[in-house]
């Protein structure tokens, strides 16, 4: 069986390091039987990793594509790993649409980072309301997952180094979630997608893929209760420790 993975996207919040800390400590130990994770903005990593709540880990929300260099603003890879930061989310539908990240620069980023022993990536995938209505959500998933893995070895998979984020863009932030249904027919093409990119078995079966949108303490359980639902990116909820400990404890 696949271990749940539990995370929580901060993005741009909370506005100072104090109200960052307030919210860290809030946060409960994981429980042992899952991975518990959280994307807060760089500027407090140095500060939540020595504060962190046993067994949580902690990624960063974006990271260069480029190893080192004159690359002004960039925060490299290599840089993330040496501090004990863990992940690096990439691909997030506002890295996309807001910066305008395309599938190959993502590519590229995921590459980058998977040269590090011990960075691992969660990779977001998702429709927007329009592609969705047209009826698209099969061929843009599939196509998101194969350019954002391209390149990628069924080894790194294998061994847990890339986690799938399923995020409809229509469910971010919106209040709207899909339905366990929806999340779990989109996992699937996920699913199937994998098993079409590499010929062994094990890669489809073993990666984790996690459902976002407007995931909340209610929820959660019918979500988890599907078969290749693995776990949840969290956004706004995640900005409430009793709301983030209760998604984690009803996973
Ligand atoms: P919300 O949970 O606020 O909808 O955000 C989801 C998300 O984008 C997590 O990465």
């Amino acid at each position: 069986a696949r271990r749940p993975i539990l995370a929580g996207n901060w993005k741009l919040n909370p506005k100072s390091r104090d109200e960052a800390l307030a919210l860290l400590n809030g946060l409960s130990p994981s429980p042992s039987d899952v991975d518990v994770l959280i994307f807060p903005p760089l500027p407090y990593l140095g500060d939540v990793l020595k504060a962190l709540p046993a067994g949580v880990q902690v990624g960063a929300q974006t990271c260069s594509n480029y190893e080192e260099g004159a690359f002004t603003g960039e925060v490299a890879p290599s840089m993330l790993a040496s501090m004990n930061v863990g992940y690096v989310l990439l691909g997030h539908s506002e890295r996309r649409t807001l910066f305008g990240e395309t599938d190959s620069d993502i590519n590229a980023r995921v590459l980058t980072c998977l040269k590090e022993p011990n960075l691992k990536v969660v990779l977001c995938v998702g429709e927007t309301l329009d592609e969705y209505e047209a009826g698209l959500l099969n061929s843009i998933v599939d196509t998101q997952t194969r350019k954002g893995l391209s390149g990628v070895s069924a080894q790194d998979l294998i061994n847990g180094r890339v986690v799938i984020a399923y995020e409809p863009v229509w469910a971010i932030g919106t209040g709207l979630t899909a339905t366990p249904e929806q999340a779990q027919n989109a996992h699937t093409v996920i699913r199937n997608t994998l098993a079409a990119m590499y010929p062994s078995t094990a890669v489809a079966e073993s990666v984790r893929i996690q459902y976002g949108g407007s995931v909340k303490p209610e929820s959660i359980a019918d979500l988890m209760s599907q078969p290749d639902i693995d776990g949840a990116l969290v956004g706004g909820a995640s900005l409430d420790a009793a709301s983030f400990n209760a998604i984690v404890g009803g996973a």
